[in-house]
């Protein structure tokens, strides 16, 4: 039990670091906590927040907000999480973390692969369970109808049939967060799969750990490997390039299969408003400004202060097959982390019926499907740290240790060039919209661009740059 002056305290604690400090990542833990004053809102550069609604004084919450939030030095960290829940039954790998068994492959049965971002093993794991009858819901994000009031493409939701489930298959690099669907969960007894990413899934655990209906109600949780998040005007920069102006945006498809390309140069899908019209818009990313995931426009800053790619504390995680092996099929492969008994039998039942094409790949293997965002959280996150350290501001604390002598000057520049980038596109596009012009942006971005591919030796990526520049002008 919270006293009133110890609420008062931590409540203004979670504010002053995580919040102020700009390390929210917008979950909504903080806000799923039974009658916590802390509502979620979009911000201004469309990136979901936790802010306070009502006086601290008349809260009535009883459990710790500090202790449920994924980026506050209050709760446990991911080791500590998955070593409690898989450190009997798994082994561990210092970059992946936990495992029973790796895969790399994708699913044969029905439409999976096809309607999913990857190799659809992120719905078909979900459906399994349903199926079997192990869970009566799976937590999701799945598209919604926008409105004046909340813009929003993609929300968490329930689906409770496998039809349901299937509305809901590919990835959304887009803002989402969890208290509303935990107030609905509340309401509805029943067993439930969660899907999310990391630090999604490690603040669903650390909700687990404080709220016993939570941890009744919560069978299984499904990690999605992450290399960052985005705002909502991740989708909006690209919709707009097709005619679509931010507000006029009503779907999207962040991951469209181009049957003749590789799998990582997929396409996106736009619908929405053109002139008075309904448009739909479709185009390979690489064609349009802003698809390099590595000059992380609309990032979160929380995304430059995490350590978890592989969803440490899932009990089974999914991501794209990274590796030259896999990546020239168009529709798509898995890799595949499992560390739960129950579901690793799905698996190999899977496997033999012949519904899954699954080959066992190695904990390091699917390291190197990952090597760029672990790379950017183990040896970028060292310096970043060391940078955050240097200012004398707070932080949240990481396993990984501040750093700086690991990296020339040419890649500490790099990574200071990264937060930059990320950092100027909140505000660059926001000034496009205020010009109702979408030129405004990569006008107010490339010199930032250009530096960034400087620290490149390769003169490849400069072509491709200055190709893409000669379009939009
Ligand atoms: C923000 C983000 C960043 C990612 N970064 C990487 C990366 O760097 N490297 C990598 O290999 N993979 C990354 N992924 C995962 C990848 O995009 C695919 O989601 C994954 O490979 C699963 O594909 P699939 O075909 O197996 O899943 P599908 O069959 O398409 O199923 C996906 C499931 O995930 C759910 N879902 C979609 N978006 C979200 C979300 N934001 N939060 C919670 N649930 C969601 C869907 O509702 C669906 O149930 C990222 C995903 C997200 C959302
Ligand atoms: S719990 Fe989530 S929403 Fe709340 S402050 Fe922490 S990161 Fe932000
Ligand atoms: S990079 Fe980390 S903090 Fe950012 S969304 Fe992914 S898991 Fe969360």
């Amino acid at each position: 039990m919270l006293g009133s002056t110890s609420k008062n305290q931590e409540i203004s604690k979670l504010l002053e670091t995580v919040v102020d400090g700009g390390y929210c990542i917008g979950c909504g833990a903080c806000a799923a906590v039974v009658d916590s004053p802390i509502k979620m809102k979009l911000d201004e550069y469309g990136k979901l927040c936790a802010t306070l609604s009502e006086p601290v004084v008349q809260t009535s919450h009883q459990i710790s907000l500090g202790k449920v939030c994924p980026f506050s030095n209050e709760g446990l960290n991911e080791d500590q999480i998955a070593e409690e829940i898989f450190g009997k039954d798994c082994q561990y790998h210092n970059q992946i973390g936990y495992y029973l068994t790796t895969y790399a492959g994708f699913v044969s049965e029905s439409d999976f692969r096809k309607l999913g971002s990857s190799g659809g093993m992120g719905n078909w794991i979900v459906t399994q369970l349903l199926s079997e009858g192990l869970v009566d819901g799976v937590i999701h994000v799945k598209p919604c109808t926008p409105s004046p009031t909340d813009p929003r493409l993609f929300k968490y939701q329930i689906s409770k049939t496998i039809e349901e489930v299937r509305n809901g298959a590919k990835s959304r690099y887009y803002p989402i967060e969890i208290s509303e669907v935990i107030q609905m969960l509340r309401e509805q007894p029943g067993r439930y799969v969660i899907v999310g990413i990391p630090c999604f899934i490690k603040a669903i655990r650390l909700l687990m750990k404080q709220d016993p209906i939570i941890a009744e109600r919560i069978k299984f949780c499904v990690g999605l490997i992450c290399g960052h998040l985005k705002s909502i005007h991740f989708a909006q920069m690209f919709a707009w390039q097709g005619g679509i102006k931010p507000g006029d945006l009503l779907e999207f498809d962040f991951r469209y299969k181009l049957a003749d390309r590789g799998a990582n140069q997929y396409g996106m899908k736009a619908v929405g408003l053109k002139d008075g019209e309904v448009i739909e818009c479709i185009s390979p990313v690489r064609d349009l400004y802003g698809w390099d995931w590595g000059h992380g426009f609309f990032k979160y800053k929380a995304c430059e202060y995490c350590d978890d790619v592989i969803a440490e504390a899932a009990d089974i995680v999914v991501g794209d097959a990274w590796l030259p092996e896999y990546v020239n099929d168009s529709q798509g492969t898995n890799v595949v982390v499992v560390r739960n008994i129950v579901i690793q039998k799905l698996i190999e039942q899977g496997i033999t019926a012949g519904n899954l094409h699954l080959n066992a790949i190695t904990a390091d293997k699917v390291a190197k499907s990952q090597a760029s965002g672990l790379n950017h959280r183990r040896e970028g996150l060292a310096y970043r740290l060391y940078l955050a350290d240097k200012r004398g501001e707070w932080r949240p604390n990481k396993r990984v240790k501040a750093q700086i002598s690991h990296l020339s000057r040419q890649l500490q520049k790099r990574q200071e060039l990264r937060m930059k980038l990320g950092e100027e596109s909140h505000i660059a596009f926001q000034k496009a919209i205020k010009a109702g012009q979408f030129s405004v942006f990569p006008k107010s971005m490339n010199f930032l661009v250009l530096q960034y591919q400087l620290t490149y030796p390769s003169t490849v990526l400069w072509k491709q740059f200055i190709q893409k520049c000669k379009k939009i002008y």
